[in-house]
Formats: C-alpha cells, sequence, structure tokens
C-alpha cells in the first residue's frame, strides 16, 4: 500500500499532537510554525532545527519551549548551548543532531530542510514510522529508488506538502488510482515566462529572485525561474504517487491558484484550487486526516482575480524541464545526478561563476557524463544516495570551469 493515504477519511481528534518542524528558520518553517501558533492548545513542540542560525531558533525554542533543539552547524554548538542554557531545551550541533531530532517521538514531522541535505533527517523520522509532512523535495528525487519503499516498510505517512502535490494528493480521492489517466500540475512560469531565451541566457540574480507569486526561500526561488522547480516537482510527483513520466504533465498557470489536477477515466478533471499561500497546504498536512482552520491563508476571490490563464511550457527556453523527464526515465540514480547538478549550478549563479542560461547546461553535461562513464546504478539506501550525490557534486564542480568559458 502507498504510504500516501488515499482517502480522507476524518478521525476522531488526539488532544495534544506532538510536533517537531526541521528547517524551522526557512520559509516553509515559518509558514508550519505560523499555524502552530495560532493554535498553541493543539500542538507540543518536541524538536527545531536550522541550519547556522541561531538567533531565529533561539527565538522559536522559547517561544515554542521546545524539548530538543539542533543546529546543522557544528561551528554554532556552543552559541546555541549558551543562549539556552537553563531554559531546560536540550540542544545538539552537527548533521547528526538534526538526524536526531528527526528521530525523537513526534506524531508529526515537517520536513523542510532545503536541498539532499534534508535525506538522512527525514528517513530518520520515516524510519521511526511517523506522519511526515514533505517539503523537502530534493531528498525525495535524491533517493527516489527507495524512499516511499522504505516508508511503506516503516509504516510511515507520508503528506504532500509541497503546493502541487499537495493539490494532487486532496485531488486523488476523487477515485481510485486505477481510474487516473494523468496528472498535471501547474507552474507560474517564473519571472522569465514572456523572455526570450538570450535575455534569459543573461538573467542577473536579482531578476531571477523576484518571483511574480510565490515567497519561497533562495534556492527554490532560483529553480522557479529555470523552471528545474518544476522538473524536480515532475519527479517528486512520479516517487510519490508511483506514476510514470507519461502520467504527468506540467501547465504553465501564470496566477497560481489551480495547483494540480487529476483527471480520471471518465475524463473528469478535479483540481485543487487557493491562494499561492503555502499556509494552505501546509495546514492540510498539519491538521490531515481533519481540516484545521486557525492560522488559514485568506479565503480565495475569484471575482477579484477575474481570470486563470494557462500555456504549454516550453522547453526551448527551459530546457531544465525537459531533462527532468529524461533523468526519470533514466532512472537508477539518474534523478539524484540531476538534483546534485543542479544545486551545484545554482549555487555557482548565486556566487556569480556562471550565467543564469549556464544552469541547465550543467545539470545536462554532468547528466550525459554520468550515464556515458557507465555508471547508472539503482540506489537501494540512504549511502547509496548520498555517494551518488557526493560523486556527482565533484563531477558538475569538474564541469564548471569548462560550461562558465562555454557561451551559449
Ligand atoms: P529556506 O532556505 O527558506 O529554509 C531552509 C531551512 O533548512 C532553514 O531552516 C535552514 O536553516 C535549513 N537548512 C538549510 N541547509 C541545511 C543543512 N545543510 N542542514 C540542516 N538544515 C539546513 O527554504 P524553503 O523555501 O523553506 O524550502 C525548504 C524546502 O521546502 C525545500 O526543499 C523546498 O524545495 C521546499 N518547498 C518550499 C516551498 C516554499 O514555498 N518555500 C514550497 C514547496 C516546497
Ligand atoms: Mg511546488
Amino acid at each position: 500500500m502507498s504510504p500516501v493515504p488515499l482517502r480522507n477519511e476524518k478521525a476522531a481528534e488526539a488532544p495534544v499532537r506532538s510536533v517537531t518542524v526541521l528547517g524551522a528558520t526557512g520559509s516553509i518553517g515559518d509558514s508550519t510554525m505560523d499555524l502552530i501558533r495560532a493554535a498553541p492548545e493543539r500542538y507540543k513542540v518536541e524538536a527545531l532545527t536550522a541550519n547556522g542560525n541561531v538567533e531565529g531558533i533561539v527565538k522559536l525554542a522559547k517561544e515554542f519551549n521546545a524539548r530538543f533543539v539542533a543546529v546543522a552547524d557544528e561551528s554554532k554548538g556552543d552559541e546555541l548551548r549558551a543562549a539556552l542554557a537553563g531554559t531546560g531545551i536540550e540542544t545538539g550541533a552537527g548533521e547528526s543532531a538534526v538526524t536526531e531530532a528527526a528521530a525523537r517521538p513526534a506524531d508529526w514531522v515537517m520536513a523542510a530542510v532545503s536541498g539532499a541535505a534534508g535525506l538522512k533527517p527525514a528517513l530518520a523520522a520515516v524510519d521511526r514510522g511517523a506522519t511526515v509532512a514533505l517539503a523537502n523535495k530534493e531528498c525525495l528525487v535524491c533517493a527516489g529508488d527507495f524512499f516511499m519503499d522504505r516508508a511503506a516498510k516503516a509504516g510511515a505517512t507520508i503528506l504532500p506538502a509541497d503546493s502541487e502535490h499537495n493539490a494532487l494528493f486532496q485531488a486523488l480521492a476523487s477515485g481510485s488510482r486505477d481510474e487516473l489517466t494523468r496528472v498535471i500540475i501547474t507552474a507560474s512560469g517564473g519571472p522569465f515566462r514572456t523572455w526570450k531565451a538570450e535575455d534569459i541566457e543573461q538573467a542577473t540574480l536579482a531578476q531571477a529572485l523576484k518571483h511574480p507569486n510565490w515567497s519561497m526561500g533562495q534556492k527554490i526561488t532560483i529553480d522557479s525561474a529555470s523552471m528545474m522547480n518544476k522538473g524536480l516537482e515532475v519527479i517528486e510527483a512520479s516517487y510519490l504517487f508511483a506514476l510514470a513520466p507519461d502520467e504527468i504533465d506540467v501547465l504553465v498557470h501564470p496566477q497560481s491558484i489551480i495547483h494540480g489536477m487529476v483527471e480520471f477515466t471518465d475524463m473528469s478533471v478535479v483540481a485543487q484550487l487557493g491562494s499561492p499561500d503555502m499556509r494552505t497546504p501546509i495546514a492540510h498536512c498539519l491538521g490531515w486526516p481533519n481540516r484545521i482552520s486557525k492560522g488559514r491563508a485568506a479565503p480565495l476571490d475569484l471575482a477579484k482575480i477575474g481570470s486563470l490563464t494557462f500555456e504549454a511550457p516550453d522547453y526551448a527556453r527551459f530546457p531544465g524541464l525537459k531533462l527532468a523527464y529524461d533523468a526519470l526515465r533514466t532512472g537508477s540514480g539518474a534523478t539524484t545526478v540531476y538534483n546534485a547538478a543542479n544545486e551545484i549550478a545554482v549555487a555557482a549563479f548565486i556566487a556569480g561563476k556562471i550565467r543564469f542560461g549556464a544552469i541547465a547546461r550543467l545539470v545536462e553535461t554532468t547528466m550525459n557524463e554520468w550515464v556515458r562513464a557507465g555508471n547508472l546504478a539503482p540506489l537501494s539506501s540512504a549511502d547509496d544516495a548520498i555517494s551518488v550525490d557526493h560523486k556527482a557534486r565533484k563531477l558538475a564542480a569538474s564541469l564548471l570551469p569548462e560550461i562558465a568559458a562555454k557561451a551559449s
């Protein structure tokens, strides 16, 4: 059975739910803490984690009286301990401390670390059979070969928190898996939706960070501009819901009101709509299997929005999206390589080492080199996925100078 529950039965409420938020200081973490803040009688915070933002995590730890707090940056451990001295809140530092936070006994875990660094902590929550709201798409893309199987074996429940996947999760409840013909995930098209290819090639960091609809962390905002984010989401949808690449379509929808749709055998299409506010899918995960109302987003006013428009995606101007389908079809670690090369490319773009247009070129060249060298093999463990991730990062980094030097 799929760890993503496909029917939505209302259940008796536990009086208090214990929750852990991995990546509590980020954009998703912020929205999650907002929802928890709105109903303090319903939630007890077990653990909170951050990368290196001690000030931010200490503030949250005190406000929510967390039992355990971890920072991934080991060098910040003393500062964290000193800041929480006398509060009774336990602390930890280093990658293993973030994993320890995930392993502690919370009923519900928000996995919102950014990047493949979130894999081990997410697996620690999965392995103890927790209910995991999964925002961290890179970890699923990196470990797609085995992540969902492992969740099924451990009896974990995976609740898709990414807005498109949460929409599919909600729409899927209208039929059975064997009645599904395809899913459609929408994309805003990002800030460069109407730009010419040569302008996209030269886009600056400030231009890439100007998302038209969503306010998000830096990495995902750049991924939205390159449509690599949609590529990661195609892969994410495939793994989450066991869909073939041909069963997943992308539709550009600049208003970001419809987040995802499911088409069934009778040609009914069931869509989920909402304002572009991550509090809605997060609230769905936090309340699941029931609905909550405290801390929610503003109601959707379609009369005010006036019109919803749609376009086919343009693979020529956004080649990263097509590469995601290639990686998915190739399998055997190719999606891990796609993600790793993209993380290196985005970091290089932020550092001013490559042009925007070179992000997809670096990913494509890394994937081609990887396949050419005969490296493809199915992944079956976190160590496998992390080893491929590290090797692919090294390969991408070694190809960077050549890609940086080349004109488009
Ligand atoms: P963000 O950069 O705002 O926050 C990331 C969080 O992870 C922070 O708390 C940071 O301290 C922590 N972190 C970063 N690197 C870490 C490391 N190496 N080890 C441990 N912790 C680390 O990112 P975000 O926008 O909140 O996105 C988080 C995840 O959710 C990403 O995978 C993203 O793709 C996904 N997501 C985000 C949105 C959104 O609207 N922001 C929507 C859908 C999915
Ligand atoms: Mg999304």
